[in-house]
């Protein structure tokens, strides 16, 4: 096994990856999606780059238990099947499907297993009891259920937070607060691990020890984590912006059932920020894969422009850095195609290369096991690539693996699809005009192409024409 090192938010510092078991499968845990609305680039640059990581480990040889979830009771799940008048199953099971569809263009591997919050409620009910008679919730007079945050003294320890100074918890960054001016409540820093049901919530409920009512967001991760992962976990991730309060909570709850460690490794993505400013609706830059589409952009560009940022780093995603990857792909897709035909190779679409012997010194690979160095990473490949001497196909394919573009750059049919002559006239214009040094014409006519959903990839004395995925 090949260890990686990676960064801990919890002790700030860059450790080892080593598993905890005698089984040596590393256990690792990922806050899944709301599943109310399109995922958003926000939301996937967090899900690519927990990809990234899964793909390393698992190349580098480590046995891998990957859970992510999927959170399909909140307040925006139920507004949002209250306004179509559908039940909330139904309404939650089609986003959680346009998710996995857009998980699969973005080459995503799927998680062993995807718990539902609303398939698990029996099980929070069941760790929410025993925190109550270990004495660390109580119900409150409505029947709501709340932790007593005073019972756990290490509540901090993850984002060193002080108690003392905190204004009343929210329910999450994006969400409702917490039934913040209710007056039953120990404490205004104790939150819901039960909500008693109320009328807005119509038909959304479950019968529980303290009345009917549905469980609060925190709940479901540390409950789902311990039944399918056990009490201590290896790594647990999630965007930097759910390590306080979302996995503070986790952190509380989960310690005071167990009495053990919850999480040995925590890994947090950063933000992202688009073309400089912050992500919000008002300012409609809440990107989806489908609005990148319909600019001309394939998934696979996508893809490589939000892996290309250190995860630690917020990424400003721009539409410069999407016109980038496109032609880093293109460089890349050039050198696989000859690659190929030198070897006279074709890959199979299940070959996994966990077996590969690296070259030492790997560069690239050295970059990605020390604290997943995705841009040097890419740096060093291309200089490899420039280099005279030839990276070998087999290499080449693992760290196209690692990233998950090998699907993109390998498996796709090399030999384009029929193409329809009004595609193939403009292509052929806009090769001329890139013969004549007019790139502005050059890069208006590739946009024009995206737009019909081809992509051009250019090779050193001629072109390719790709039919985009989706
Ligand atoms: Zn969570």
């Amino acid at each position: 096994m090949n260890i990686v090192r990676l960064y801990n938010t919890q002790s700030r510092q860059i450790e080892d990856i080593v598993p905890l078991n005698p089984d040596k499968i590393l256990r690792i845990y990922c806050c899944g999606p709301t599943v109310y609305n399109y995922a958003h680039i926000g939301n996937f640059r967090t899900f690519l780059l927990q990809d990234v990581l899964h793909r390393l480990l698992l190349t580098m040889g480590y046995g891998v238990k990957f859970v992510r979830n999927i959170t399909d009771i909140d307040d925006k799940t139920i507004r949002g099947a209250q306004q179509e008048n559908v039940s909330l199953r139904s309404f939650t099971e089609r986003w959680t499907d346009i998710f996995h569809r857009d998980c699969e263009a973005l080459n995503i591997l799927p998680p062993d297993v995807e718990p539902k919050a609303a398939s698990h409620v029996a099980e929070q009910i069941a760790m929410i009891e025993t925190l109550i008679q270990k004495k660390h919730a109580y119900a409150a007079a409505d029947g709501s259920v709340y932790f007593r945050l005073s019972s756990f003294p290490d509540y901090g320890k993850l984002s060193r937070i002080d108690i003392k100074q905190l204004a009343t918890q929210n329910e999450n960054s994006a969400g409702r607060t917490n039934l913040a001016d209710e007056y039953d409540r120990d404490s205004v820093h104790d939150f819901a691990l039960w909500k008693a049901y109320k009328a807005e919530d119509g038909d959304v409920f479950w019968e529980s020890p303290w009345g009917k009512g549905r469980p609060g967001w925190h709940i479901e991760c540390s409950a789902m984590s311990v039944k399918y992962l056990g009490e201590t976990i290896d790594i647990h991730g999630g965007g930097i912006d759910l390590c306080f309060p979302h996995h503070e909570n986790e952190i509380a709850q989960t310690e005071c059932a167990t009495g053990k460690l919850f999480v040995k490794h925590w890994f947090h993505s950063e933000h992202l920020q688009v073309e400089g400013q912050k992500m919000s609706k008002s300012l409609g830059n809440l990107f989806t894969l489908s609005d990148l589409k319909n600019k001309g952009y394939d998934a696979s560009t996508v893809r490589y422009a939000l892996i290309s940022g250190h995860y630690r780093q917020i990424l400003n995603f721009t539409f410069a850095g999407l016109d980038a990857a496109r032609s880093a792909l293109s460089k890349l897709k050039a050198k696989v195609v000859n690659l190929c035909e030198k070897n006279n190779l074709s890959f199979d679409e299940n070959f996994l290369p966990k077996n590969i012997t690296y070259h030492s010194p790997n560069s690239a690979i050295e970059a990605l096991k020390n604290d997943l160095n995705v841009p040097k990473c890419l740096g060093e490949i291309f200089s490899a690539l420039n280099d005279a001497q030839n990276m070998e196909l087999q290499e080449l394919y693992a760290l196209c693996f690692i990233l998950g573009i090998e699907k993109f750059l390998f498996h796709r049919d090399l030999k384009a699809i029929e193409v329809p002559s009004d595609i193939a006239e403009l292509a052929a214009q806009r090769w001329q005009a890139k013969g004549n040094k007019n790139f502005d014409e050059s890069d208006r006519l590739r946009q024009l192409l995206g737009e019909k959903g081809w992509n051009v990839v250019d090779q050193k004395d001629g072109y390719e024409l790709e039919k985009m995925d989706f």
